[in-house]
């Protein structure tokens, strides 16, 4: 069996079920991820409970729209968390529960499935503008040797082309196929941004996935900063290795 069929096998039930769905919680193979969706409960005691592994370590960054990204090389490493901010983290360690709080912007999963690695990037216009793709990508191949064509990225539900309204100058910074113009209006798919930026830089086009939901668009499921404004709370996205895998 070759190695692209192997692999085909094992994102499509991926694909179906956690791209398609978003559910609360999905176990793969030794991938356990997901999202905590609209909840009136805390979705980080929520997610603790989900998971209901033994002790559970979280890495919750403190997201500021920046390119930093923490490589979690051991447990030592979380406190890093409580110093400075981070928008990005990734790991090989197992039962460590990589989390990133969105409201429109998007969770960015990543998993490479023959190296066993996780990491989870929030990106906004900002960070994708200061470049946090290629900041991972260079981290995850200097520490790992983990390169673009091990990846399969998925980008979890954010604010689509429909609904993102930029500015002129936030509109200027993107390739004019990621805007929609519509009586004087500027919308942005940082979405479709995405997908062309990590095809650019090496990750095979057939393992990148884009969630079909705007958070903007279901009210029913998801919070959106630009719908909700100051009262909008936060979702969690996450991913980890499982304990016993
Ligand atoms: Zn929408």
């Amino acid at each position: 069996m070759n190695e692209s069929k192997t692999l085909l096998q094992k994102i499509l039930p991926y694909q179906n079920s956690f791209i398609l769905t978003f559910p609360f919680l999905e176990r793969y193979d030794f991938i356990t991820c997901g999202m905590i969706l609209k909840t009136k409960s805390d979705p980080t005691k929520t997610l603790l409970r989900l998971i209901g592994q033994k002790d559970p370590k979280l890495a919750i960054p403190e997201q500021r729209h920046t390119k930093k990204i923490l490589p979690i090389l051991n447990e030592d490493d979380l406190n890093l968390l409580e110093k400075e901010s981070f928008d990005g983290v990734f790991t090989k360690l197992k039962n460590i529960f990589l989390c990133v709080q969105v409201a429109d912007c998007i969770p960015l999963f990543v998993i490479a499935f023959e190296k066993r690695m996780v990491g989870l990037l929030h990106v906004g216009w900002r960070g994708f503008v200061s470049g946090i793709v290629k900041e991972f990508l260079t981290k995850a191949e200097k520490l790992f040797k983990i390169y673009p064509e091990d990846l399969i990225i998925v980008l979890g539900p954010y604010i689509k082309g429909c609904c993102y309204e930029v500015s002129c100058g936030v509109a200027a910074l993107f390739d004019r196929d990621m805007l929609n113009f519509n009586k004087n209006k500027i919308r942005l798919d940082l979405g479709k941004a995405l997908f062309k930026e990590l095809k650019k830089t090496g990750v095979k086009k057939q393992r990148i996935f884009l969630s079909p939901d705007c958070t903007f668009c279901h009210p029913e499921h998801y919070f959106s900063f630009r719908r909700e404004k100051d009262r909008s709370k936060r979702m969690l996205a996450f991913i980890g290795i499982s304990e016993g895998s």
